[in-house]
């Protein structure tokens, strides 16, 4: 039987003098007297430790606040599956005791999803790039809990401030990237304009994309721009998986569709000969109901604004458009979730 690594703590042993929790040393890295908990069914060998870990890991867990100020409005662009209001977890589990304090300490910097929304966001953010702001409120045990990070991006934000944001501090320990990028985050989706993204460029637009890809098809090879936001994944110094949301609204699917096979063949440069690759990973489609704000300013099956051209026989498009309005609802939106890794270059 292994040694305890809990002092056991008997009723004569007074607790430790409240002077050593002034010092500026965090709790766990103080020589504390803790109470090994052995009648807890936790810590009795009733609980196996693995059930015992996901218990805890589940009282650890961000939920959703339900209070009416914590919700979000339903039409906003940030308003989506999985993001209906503010998020909190409850740290109170980590005041049981001390073994608990001990065991979970680290839990709420690991679990709570650390996200940043670039434009079209829920909250007012301290100037574009927040997560210098965000981050330095963590002290320095926390950011070593803390692995991955998740953006929202503007399509604009990606292409101008994203690899300067890739060169900060605080990311220097993200093993893990999600990047979504949402159906009104394309340039000039306002005027449902033909999607248009290329990892390798500074600049993304549709006609310049269909160029490189009939250039690709013939054998030439797009150089990666040391300025293009998919070389600056290189300037991450810990980076295991990057993970891309490609998200449009059903009228556009084709062309997401298209984008999406192209982005599987996309290898991002990354450091010492290797490369993130989508190779053997497969992606995940998922669908939902977009709010209002989702329709372009134009209808993209007749092209008109406002009301929708008169024709004979009616246009299925138009009318399922103005059938879903009428009902305050949004188009229908997919969302492709792709993931790359690191591999060798040459693989
Ligand atoms: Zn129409």
């Amino acid at each position: 039987m292994s040694k305890s690594p809990y002092q056991t703590m008997s009723s004569s042993e007074p607790a430790p003098l409240s002077t050593d929790l002034m010092l500026p040393i965090p709790i766990h890295e103080r020589f504390l007297v803790i109470n090994p908990q052995t009648s807890s069914p936790f810590f009795s060998g009733l609980i196996p430790p693995e059930i015992r870990d996901a218990i805890f890991d589940y009282a650890l867990t961000e939920y959703t606040r339900t209070d009416a100020e914590s919700i979000y409005p339903v039409d906003t662009a940030y308003t989506r599956p999985g993001y209906t209001g503010k998020r909190s977890i409850s740290i109170s589990f980590l005041l049981t005791c001390r073994r608990i304090y001990k065991e979970t300490y680290h839990l709420p910097a690991t679990h709570k999803e650390h996200v940043f929304w670039h434009g079209r966001s829920p909250t007012v953010l301290v100037g574009d790039e927040n997560e210098r702001y965000y981050f330095r409120r963590f002290t320095e045990w926390q950011m070593k809990s803390i692995k991955e990070i998740h953006l929202f991006t503007q399509l604009f934000w990606l292409e101008n401030s994203f690899p300067r944001l890739c060169a900060q501090e605080c990311l220097q320990g993200m093993e893990r990237m999600t990047i979504t990028i949402r159906r009104g985050d394309w340039w000039w989706n306002e005027s449902n304009t033909p999607l248009g993204i290329i990892p390798q460029r500074r600049h993304s637009d549709n006609a310049q994309m269909m160029k490189d890809w009939k250039d690709e098809k013939e054998g030439k090879q797009i150089p990666w721009d040391s300025k293009a936001w998919g070389s600056a994944f290189a300037r991450l110094g810990s980076l295991k998986e990057l993970v891309m949301e490609l998200e449009t609204s059903d009228d556009k699917k084709d062309e997401l569709m298209a984008i999406v096979e192209k982005a599987k063949t996309w290898r991002f440069p990354y450091k010492n000969g290797t490369v993130l690759s989508a190779e053997g990973l497969r992606e995940e489609v998922s669908t939902w109901q977009g709010p209002m704000c989702n329709w372009s300013g134009h209808c993209p099956y007749c092209g008109l604004r406002g009301k929708c051209k008169v024709v004979s026989p009616p246009n299925k498009g138009c009318e399922e458009r103005t059938r879903l309005k009428a009902e305050n609802k949004g188009p229908i939106c997919y969302v492709v979730r792709l993931r790359w890794r690191v591999v060798k270059g040459g693989q």
